[in-house]
C-alpha cells in the first residue's frame, strides 16, 4: 500500500561507482545490475577521463573539513563551509557506530554532475576510482524537490552531503565482498536522516509516513527503486528501533544482513 512511483531524484548508489550511475532511472539501473561487467568497462574509461581533469577554476574555494580526511571544493566560502558541516555530521555519526572514518575523499559542490547517464536528475554521485564525490549545489538541488512540495533547503542539502559521504565511508568498511545496493542505501539514508536537524528530518518523515521496516525481509531493492526517499524514511525508523542501531549496521557491514537485494517474502 505504500508503494509509490518514483518522483524524486535518486541519491548515490555506489554499486555503479564510476559512471555517475546514481542518475540513472530505476529501469536503467536494474538493467545495469545485470550488465555490470560491461558497465564496469565503460565506467573505467569514463573514470580515467575524469582522473585527468584538474579542479575547475570555478571551484576556487576549498576547505579541508576539520576532524575529517575530506576536502570540499566549491565556488563560494559559505558553500564549502556548509558542505563541510554535512561531511562532519556524517563522519561523527558513522564513527559513533564504530566505523573507520579515515578514508580520504574530495567532495566537489557543483552546478552539474559529471557524466550522469540516462538524463535522470540526481543530487550527487561518486567517481570511485578518484575517491571523488560530487554533490549539486543548493541552488540546483532546489530545482529538484524530494517529493511534491518538499524542497531541498539548506538543512536538507547538508543531509544530502552526509548521504554521499556515508556511501564513501561505508564502502571502506564493508567486509561483505559485494555489498548490495540496499545495504549501501540503508546506511546512507540512516546517516542523512539521523544527522539532519530535527525540523528538517520531521518534514521529510511527515511526507513519508509509516512505522519503518518491520524486518529485514521488507528491505528490498524494488521498494528502493520505486521511491528512494520513502525507503530512506522507513530505513531510518527501522534503525531507530531499540535493538537495531549500531548492532544492525554492523550486521549490514559484515554481510549478515541485507546481503540479498530482494529478499524472499517468507
Ligand atoms: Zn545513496
Amino acid at each position: 500500500m505504500y508503494r509509490r512511483r518514483v518522483s524524486a531524484p535518486l541519491l548515490g548508489s555506489p554499486d555503479i561507482p564510476e559512471d555517475g550511475g546514481h542518475g540513472m532511472n530505476p529501469a536503467a539501473r536494474a538493467q545495469n545490475t545485470s550488465n555490470r561487467a560491461r558497465s564496469a568497462t565503460v565506467a573505467s574509461v569514463a573514470a580515467l577521463a575524469f582522473a585527468l581533469v584538474s579542479v575547475p577554476a570555478a571551484l576556487a574555494e576549498s576547505l579541508h573539513c576539520a576532524g575529517t580526511n575530506v576536502t570540499v571544493y566549491g565556488t563560494a566560502r559559505a558553500e564549502v563551509q556548509d558542505a563541510c558541516a554535512g561531511v562532519l555530521d556524517a563522519v561523527r555519526f558513522l564513527a559513533s557506530l564504530g566505523l573507520d572514518t579515515s578514508e580520504a575523499a574530495e567532495l566537489r559542490v557543483v552546478e552539474a554532475l559529471p557524466a550522469v547517464q540516462g538524463g535522470v536528475a540526481a543530487y550527487g554521485c561518486k567517481v570511485k576510482s578518484e575517491s571523488r564525490i560530487y554533490v549539486l549545489n543548493l541552488a540546483e538541488c532546489g530545482k529538484l524537490p524530494l517529493a511534491p512540495g518538499l524542497l531541498v533547503d539548506a538543512a536538507t542539502h547538508r543531509g544530502l552531503v552526509a548521504h554521499e559521504v556515508a556511501h564513501h565511508i561505508a564502502a571502506a568498511n564493508f567486509r561483505a565482498p559485494r555489498p548490495t545496493v540496499i545495504a549501501h542505501e540503508y546506511i546512507a539514508y540512516v546517516t542523512m536522516l539521523a544527522t539532519m536537524d530535527k525540523q528538517a528530518r520531521e518534514r521529510i518523515l511527515r511526507q513519508f509516513p509509516g512505522d519503518g521496516f518491520g524486518s529485514v525481509r521488507e528491505i528490498g531493492l524494488t521498494l528502493y527503486l520505486m521511491n528512494p526517499t520513502w525507503f530512506g524514511a522507513q530505513a531510518y525508523r527501522h534503525f531507530m528501533r531499540p535493538g537495531n542501531g549500531a548492532t544492525f549496521v554492523e550486521q549490514v557491514l559484515s554481510g549478515r544482513a541485507l546481503s540479498t537485494e530482494d529478499p524472499p517474502a517468507n
